[in-house]
């Protein structure tokens, strides 16, 4: 199993540069020994970057895969056992640690108000979208949710990590999430933010939402019985 330390950083919306080593090379995808790259997954695309070592370079165009990540290589290959200097694009780091973080708001807020579900997300550089289920979906504004997201934003609450139990986390009324299919492993990722949401999750966030641009109603449609994608974009 590959160290991801990118696990133990919070918050993560200004990735450090780090060095690793090369463990593996299969085609133009390569392991190291420990990485900080954030592999798609959790509906949030993977990071993107670079890797740089003696004479050589290379970026890195894509990033999979758990316990076991890959690292898609463009240019360059290093060889197994080379110490490579990494680095992550932080622009496109940060965009999506702010989209992912106003989706924790956009799930707990719209499980608060009208008892949505959550039941998928695709977190995007543009846009990110929600798929929420209601039991009456007829009562739901998408405009009232975004509204109420923007005001969590000023607020400026604290986005925390902390490790919990699964235990921990049934007996804590902040967890909006179902915990049916959650791995009971000894210790869980937790993301919190303030009294608003707590959720096992190993994304990346930023370390306030006040640090989250507001955002703007793009589109909803229906995704079938009591089922809405609704979808939003920075104002
Ligand atoms: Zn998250």
């Amino acid at each position: 199993m590959d160290t991801e330390a990118r696990l133990l950083i919070h918050p993560s919306d200004q990735p450090s540069p780090f060095t690793s080593t090369v463990t593996d090379v299969n085609e133009d995808w390569i392991r190291l020994a420990s990485t900080e790259f954030y592999p798609t997954g959790g509906g949030q695309p993977h990071d993107t970057g670079s890797m740089s070592w003696n004479e050589g370079r290379c970026q890195v165009i894509d990033v999979k895969g758990r316990n076991e990540v890959l690292h898609q290589i463009e240019g360059e290959l290093p060889v197994v056992g080379t110490i490579v200097d990494c680095s992550i694009d932080a622009p496109r780091r940060i965009r999506l640690a702010q989209m992912h973080t106003a989706q924790h708001l956009a799930s707990a807020l719209a499980d608060e108000v009208w008892g949505a579900e959550t039941v998928g997300n695709q977190i995007g550089i543009e846009t990110t979208r929600i798929d929420l289920k209601f039991e009456d979906r007829d009562a739901f504004d998408p405009l009232d949710l975004i509204e109420r997201i923007n005001d969590e934003i000023r607020s400026n609450h604290a986005v925390r990590m902390d490790h919990r139990s699964l235990d921990n986390l049934r007996n804590d009324p902040n967890v909006r999430i179902s915990l049916d299919r959650i791995p009971n492993v000894s210790s869980l990722r937790t993301i919190e933010i303030e009294d608003i949401d707590v959720c096992p999750c190993a994304g990346t966030h930023v370390g306030s939402t006040g640090e989250i641009p507001e955002v703007a109603f793009d589109a909803s449609k229906s995704k079938g019985a009591g089922k809405l994608r609704v979808s939003y974009r920075f104002a």
